[in-house]
């Protein structure tokens, strides 16, 4: 069993931000520096779909559409992981939570452990910054939803849907707003000083 005083002193932490803002990018680098566990819903469900598992198949289509699953679907992928890993120091969720009523559900899942969401990180970039990264991205990488149909409809569902976590984070007084248009460094030095105030 792992000491009560173990998990208060997790560090828990939220990267919160439209698609292309960076959060993949800065979670590697808060990972290496924070020992923290990387929880990414879009990694578990890109990982589903190229294993062709009954999960991965379900997902393929609302994915590539650029709509979002079901908070059923990735709360269970969120509950396996975590459940994976007790005893970790701290938990970096990436791209979850992307609904209010995933944030209720991992708030009710970290107080059960005893634990809080100790920040949510929201990354800034311009509208039409954030666009021409996600084109330059679909060259280089190939995935299946940085198509421009799809880019547009996760958009979409980020301000329709998504925005909400930050007012619900902000009301609970754990919300940090970082600037993200400027150099991948630069960025990362914003995060570790919002989360050494933590
Ligand atoms: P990402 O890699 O975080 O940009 O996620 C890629 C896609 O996976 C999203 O456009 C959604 O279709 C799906 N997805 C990832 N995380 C979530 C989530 N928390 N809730 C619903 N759908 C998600």
């Amino acid at each position: 069993m792992i000491p009560l005083q173990k998990f208060a002193n997790m560090l828990n932490i939220a990267l919160f931000g439209p698609p292309g803002a960076g959060k993949g990018t800065q979670a590697k680098k808060m990972v290496e520096k924070y020992n923290l566990v990387h929880l990414s819903t879009g990694d578990m469900i890109r990982k589903e779909i190229a294993e062709e598992t009954e999960l991965g198949k379900m997902a393929a289509g609302i994915i590539k559409r650029g709509e979002l699953l079901s908070d059923e679907f990735v709360v269970k992928l969120i509950e396996n992981s975590m459940a994976q890993h007790k005893g970790a120091e701290g938990f970096l969720f990436d791209g979850f939570p992307r609904t209010v009523a995933q944030a209720e559900i991992l708030d009710r899942m970290l107080e059960k452990e005893g634990t809080p969401l100790n920040g949510l990180i929201c990354i800034h970039v311009p509208f039409e910054e954030l666009k021409r990264r996600m084109l330059q991205r679909a060259k280089v990488e190939g995935r299946a939803d940085d198509n421009e149909e799809a880019i547009e409809k996760r958009f979409r569902e980020y301000n329709d849907k998504t925005i909400h976590v930050a007012n619900h984070y902000k009301r609970k007084g754990v919300h940090i707003d970082v600037e993200g248009n400027c150099p991948v460094d630069e960025v990362f030095a914003s995060i570790v000083k919002a989360i050494e105030k933590m």
